[in-house]
């Protein structure tokens, strides 16, 4: 488990800019190693239990672009900052079916697809709202009971059935790696991640793209990058600790110690 203090906590415009700074220098690096373009690595900053006026400055500071675990949450700050017209916004966590009216209505993306039948709410809400969705197929790649996202072996199955839903772009994947400070526990997430892509991406249905794999957050962004993540999703580093524990967001979560 990544030590939280050592996230900056971010209050001024000059904050962000540093914040934003180090992790596309943290990116280039990655890159670098890797022997790939920063440019094929897109950043996702999340802003999760940050408020309007912080959200604001890291809009000043240059971020077109928030992820959100929560659709309420991620909805009423929409509806608060509806102004900034070219702000877009990325719903990142489980779907409930009843909620998916919202995430219709405002999300530039859904990145946590696990099931038809949020796929079918989804692709119902999208036809009247006269909309189109990006999404990506959250799997499971930790094995961990608590975590959600689809078995590696249900994806290509449940590949097969997604062409039915025309409003839903699929482009890919996304995991969350085992929590653990570990490269070598956390690593293997990701090769999975990447590897099932790889498989998928020979034989995916007609209108199914198969080319973005969203992993890595604060604490292994850089390892993810490393193992060919094209977005990655990174709260902390970009916004300070949050106070509120991962547990609130990945109910059912071990206490950190026990997963190290
Ligand atoms: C909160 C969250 C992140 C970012 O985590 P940080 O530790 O803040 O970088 C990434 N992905 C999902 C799904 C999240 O809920």
């Amino acid at each position: 488990m990544t030590d939280t203090s050592a996230y900056p906590a971010a209050h001024t415009l000059e904050d962000f800019r540093r914040n934003l700074a180090q992790v596309h220098a943290t990116i280039a690096a990655a890159c670098h190693r890797a022997g790939r373009d920063p440019a094929a690595v897109r950043l996702l900053p999340v802003s999760k239990t940050v408020d309007e006026a912080r959200i604001r400055l890291a809009y000043a500071a240059g971020c077109r672009e928030l992820g959100e675990n929560k659709v309420q949450e991620a909805h009423a700050k929409w509806e608060a900052m509806r102004e900034l017209s070219d702000l877009r916004w990325a719903v990142i966590g489980h779907l409930q079916t009843n909620k998916a009216r919202l995430v219709a209505r405002f999300a530039s993306e859904f990145q946590a697809l696990d099931s038809l039948r949020v796929a079918e709410a989804l692709d119902r809400r999208l036809q009247a709202e006269g909309r189109s969705l990006k999404v990506l197929v959250q799997v499971n790649t930790s094995g961990e009971a608590t975590k959600f996202g689809l078995a590696p072996d249900q994806v290509p199955g449940f590949m097969r059935e997604l062409p039915a839903f025309s409003s839903l772009r699929v482009q890919g994947l996304m995991t969350l790696a085992l929590f653990s400070s570990d490269p070598a526990r956390v690593r293997p997430c990701f090769v999975r991640l990447r590897e099932l892509r790889d498989r998928l991406r020979q034989d995916a249905p007609a209108g199914i793209g198969m080319h973005e794999l969203s992993m890595g957050m604060s604490g292994d962004y850089a390892l993810a990058i490393e193992e060919g993540a094209t977005t990655v999703r990174v709260g902390q580093a970009i916004f300070g600790a949050r106070a509120l524990p991962d547990s609130h967001y990945w109910p059912g979560l071990a206490a950190p110690d026990s997963q190290a």
